[in-house]
Order: C-alpha cells, then structure tokens, then sequence
C-alpha cells in the first residue's frame, strides 16, 4: 500500500465508520412481514416446554412467540424460522403442513447457516439495503 500522511488515514477511518448501518442490538418489540406487523412475545419457559417449541407463529393473532432460555445462534434461528412461516402465510404459498415445516427447517437452518459461516455478509447486505 502508498504511503499515505496521517491525516489522509484518519479520513479514510472515518469515511469506514460512517457506513450507513443500523445495528440494533435489542430484539425489536414487532416485525413488518408484509402487511402486517407481528409482535415478537417472550415466553416463559413453563410456557415454551408446554408444547416443546422454541418458538411459534400465530398468524391471526399477529404474534410470533420465543423462548426465554435460548440464546444467540438458535434463538437466531428460531426468529428466521418463525418469520419464514410468517412469508409462507402472508404470500399465500399454501403449504400442506408437514412440507411446510421442512421447507421452513431446512431454509432457516441453511440461511443461519450462511450467516454463520459468512459473518461479514449480514453487514454488506445491510449496508446494500439501506442504499436502497
Ligand atoms: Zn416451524
């Protein structure tokens, strides 16, 4: 790389950290699926192992449900998942039940996946989101 003078440097950090970039790091208290927003809701655990889920979409009722316990990776994904759900309601796709699940399973764990391995793509595909 040219030398560059100090100064030219500093610009050049500058310019980096004011990438637009929205990093929000608390779950939002809803999201925009289309039309509609759904609420994200806590549960409890007594709740969750209830019906053994860690999360579920409750497409009338507008709310999509989360364990309290899980964490960072799988809570993750259990968001993608539920939301997938959320676009197979909102875009009419009409599943049959079971093929749903596994389009949904198979899509949320491949696009964590992705993000997993791939950790500096979130970020660009924000950045090139918010270029609109
Ligand atoms: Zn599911």
């Amino acid at each position: 790389m040219a030398f560059l003078p100090l100064i030219k440097l500093l610009d050049i950090n500058m310019k980096q950290k004011i990438k637009p970039c929205y990093c929000e790091e608390d779950i939002p208290e809803s999201i925009k699926i289309g039309y509609r927003d759904y609420k994200l809701e806590k549960w409890k655990q007594t709740v969750a192992s209830a019906n053994e889920a860690q999360g579920q979409f409750f497409a009338k009722e507008g709310v999509i449900g989360y364990t309290a316990d899980e964490t960072g990776v799988s809570h993750a994904n259990t968001l993608i998942h539920e939301m997938l759900h959320a676009i197979i309601y909102q875009w009419n796709m009409e599943l049959d039940e079971k093929v749903e699940e596994l389009v949904v399973n198979g899509l949320a764990n491949g696009l964590t996946t992705i993000f997993v391995d791939n950790p500096k793509l979130m970020g660009y595909l924000k950045n090139k989101i918010l270029e609109g």
